[in-house]
């Protein structure tokens, strides 16, 4: 029996995981669920789940749950704060740490998590922008396993059989084929993109996530946030990678070999199916998702990436080939402007202005150390709120 900790249990990954879990009561039990301010859903699911802990970041929303648990006479202890989240993260009960909280904030507890040696399901690419050495050192040196949960990645580490992490050009690899839909306005009018609303913005064609990577999604940041994080988990550089648009999200990555072959991963597009993949590695478990005909896809279309149309992509590029703290900085100026575009404080095209911005403001620093990383993410966001303040200004 493994013992699970959710990191970011009320999102969209969290639910699919406890989805998957839910089909599996003889294989993982729930060890902590943590969430930041939603009560209601994190009570529910200490209910259905009767975690040992649940942690919630925003110390109100904590003696909340504390209340309504009391009440309810359930036994799981809450916690409150990062600490919290950094204590079940690395607790020695835990087995598997479910690493779904969104950006930044889930850099510590996941980086704990791999200290503890903890087999790290990482969904929160994020963290492995902002901190990809000292992360995957953290895993080497504390033998933590490292099962990449993003569709793509997760897709290139199946077409790779039997390898955790590494570098992939010792195993006659050519090249890596990351595949991205082109999200909402892969075909909107050029003209039009600055007026686009956040509610068009989140909604996907084809995949049902979170508010946050919706839109990195609709600006390909999340394309290029997702090259950063491939760079890392397979030992390559950026050019050794091409993305690859791909409309209907079937094939969720490729890897082309030294023979010519090209092996690819293919599936609905169904967070479930990666998180059964990595929770039961190396055996295979159901999933829940529904098969895939084939008949129904009927064809697939692949295309080079526009990068007048999605000039975020290229920024991120661009941070990667530079590494260092470039990538932190990208993260941190993109998460400010994405909040602000779902604020309805940026327009969407704003979003790679502010990046830029900050990008060419600050200089990349070396990256091996978690202070400069955090006081790097923090300059980032300030000037990022800066520009945006000015944009407003200069508008009135
Ligand atoms: P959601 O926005 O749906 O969920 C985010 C989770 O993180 C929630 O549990 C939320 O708690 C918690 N959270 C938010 N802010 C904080 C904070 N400051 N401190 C602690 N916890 C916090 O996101 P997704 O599930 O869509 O995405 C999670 C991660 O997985 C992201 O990094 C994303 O890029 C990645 N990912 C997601 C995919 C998807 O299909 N959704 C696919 C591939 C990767 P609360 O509910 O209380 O706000």
């Amino acid at each position: 029996m493994k013992q699970v900790t959710l990191l970011g249990a009320t999102g969209s990954i969290g639910l699919s995981t406890l989805d998957v879990i839910a089909r599996h009561p003889d294989q993982f039990s729930v060890f902590a669920l943590t969430a930041n301010t939603q009560v209601e859903r994190l009570y529910q699911q200490c209910r259905a789940y009767q975690p040992e802990y649940a942690v919630m970041v925003d110390p109100q929303a904590a003696e909340q749950l504390q209340q309504k648990l009391q009440q309810a006479a359930l036994d799981t202890r809450v916690l409150a704060g990062i600490d919290g989240l950094i204590q079940v993260a690395s607790d020695k009960r835990t087995d598997y740490v479910m690493a779904a909280i969104v950006g930044a904030a889930g850099l510590q507890p996941t980086l704990a998590a791999a200290r503890a040696g903890k087999r790290v399901l990482l969904a929160n690419k994020e963290a492995l922008v902002m901190s990809g050495r000292l992360f995957m050192d953290a895993i080497k040196e504390n033998q933590a396993e490292l099962l990449p949960i993003d569709s793509e990645h997760n897709a290139i580490f199946q077409c790779i059989p039997g390898r955790l992490a590494g570098n992939v050009k010792e195993l006659g690899v050519r090249r890596i084929l990351l595949t991205g839909s082109g999200g909402p306005f892969r075909q909107t009018p050029l003209s039009q993109l600055g007026a686009v609303t956040p509610e068009q913005a989140v909604a996907h064609p084809n995949w049902d996530m979170g508010r946050k990577i919706s839109v990195d999604s609709a600006t390909m940041m999340n394309k290029g946030l997702e090259l950063i994080e491939a760079c890392w988990l397979f030992d390559a550089v950026p050019d050794f990678i091409q993305i690859v648009v791909h409309p209907q999200s079937v094939v969720h990555s490729m890897v082309e070999y030294n023979d010519g072959s090209v092996l690819a991963q293919l599936g609905q597009p169904d967070m479930r199916t990666p998180i059964a993949h990595a929770m039961a590695w190396p055996a295979r478990m159901d999933s829940g998702v529904d098969r895939l005909d084939l008949f129904d896809v009927a064809h697939l279309d692949f295309e080079r990436p526009d990068y007048e149309r999605f000039p975020c992509l290229q920024l991120a590029e661009h941070a990667a080939r530079q590494s260092g703290t470039a990538p932190t900085i990208l993260n941190a100026a993109n998460e400010v402007a994405v909040q602000a575009f779902l604020d309805n404080g940026l327009g969407f095209t704003g979003i790679a202005d502010v990046v830029k911005s900050v990008l060419n403001v600050m200089s990349s620093r070396d990256a091996s150390d978690l202070d400069t990383i955090l006081a790097d993410d923090e300059q980032a966001r300030q000037y990022a709120h800066e520009y945006i303040h000015q944009a407003h200004t200069r508008v009135k």
